[in-house]
């Protein structure tokens, strides 16, 4: 948990200080950021583990901040914890209902800060394992998350990363189609210039290892790939 990056967005700059400060001294990675607007740049490029997000931002505000990350599928996950001044308690309410995980209400301790924050980053791996942890055994192939690894009629299959993650995703909901556009939208492209093509040849190099005679995905002309439905 040491080590996690977090991005605070604070436009007091003593309080963003002292934030950063004691964060770090736990031995936590920080950015920061004393604007609304540049802050949710930095969240959307660097995709922290968490964030702490103060709700009077010039720009835009902390609960503008947090709607556009709960919108958007590649920081929908990120746990947000909102910092507020007394008396603000009816927008922490709305931060909650939009997406937030907790919040902190000025003045804090330190002590507090980092309890809050190691609580909120246990539930966030707690709740991740358990998404990773789903198996699909599909007419023969068999991906298991927990151990990484594809084997089809009892035969192992290296896959790369990338293919891992998205034959595990397709495979999890068959019969489903998703455009590339969609499928991009969720991460499966670490590439920096990310083009439709990219899932292509994921697709084409997934296919190869998987060997032509089951067509386990199937391409659906002029929107995407669709995982095939179990037999
Ligand atoms: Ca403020």
């Amino acid at each position: 948990m040491s080590g996690a990056h977090i991005v605070v967005v604070e436009d007091e700059s003593d309080i963003l200080e002292v934030l950063s400060y004691n964060l770090r001294r736990e031995g936590f990675e920080v950015s920061s950021s004393l604007n609304g607007v540049q802050g949710l740049e930095l969240i959307q490029q660097q995709l922290p583990d968490l964030v702490l997000l103060d709700l009077m931002l010039p720009g835009i505000d902390g609960l503008e901040i947090c709607r556009r990350l709960r919108s958007n599928s590649a920081s929908q996950h990120i746990p947000i914890v909102m910092v507020t001044a007394k008396g603000e308690e009816s927008d922490v309410v709305l931060g909650l209902g939009i997406g937030a995980d907790d919040y902190l209400v000025k003045p804090f301790s330190p002590k507090e800060l980092i309890a809050r924050v190691k609580a909120v980053l246990r539930r966030a791996s707690a709740g991740a394992e358990a998404a990773g942890e789903q198996r699909v055994l599909i007419d023969g192939l068999d991906i298991d998350t927990s151990k990484y690894k594809v084997a089809l009629n009892g035969e192992e299959i290296k896959f790369t990363a990338t293919e891992f993650r998205l034959l595990h995703y397709l495979a999890s909901h068959p019969g489903r189609v998703f455009s590339r556009e969609q499928l991009l939208d969720r991460g499966f492209s670490t590439d920096a210039i990310v083009v439709d093509r990219n899932i292509d040849v994921h697709i084409r190099a997934i296919r190869k290892k998987l060997g032509d005679d089951q067509n386990f995905i199937e391409t659906i002309r002029g929107v995407g790939y669709r995982f095939k439905d179990a037999d």
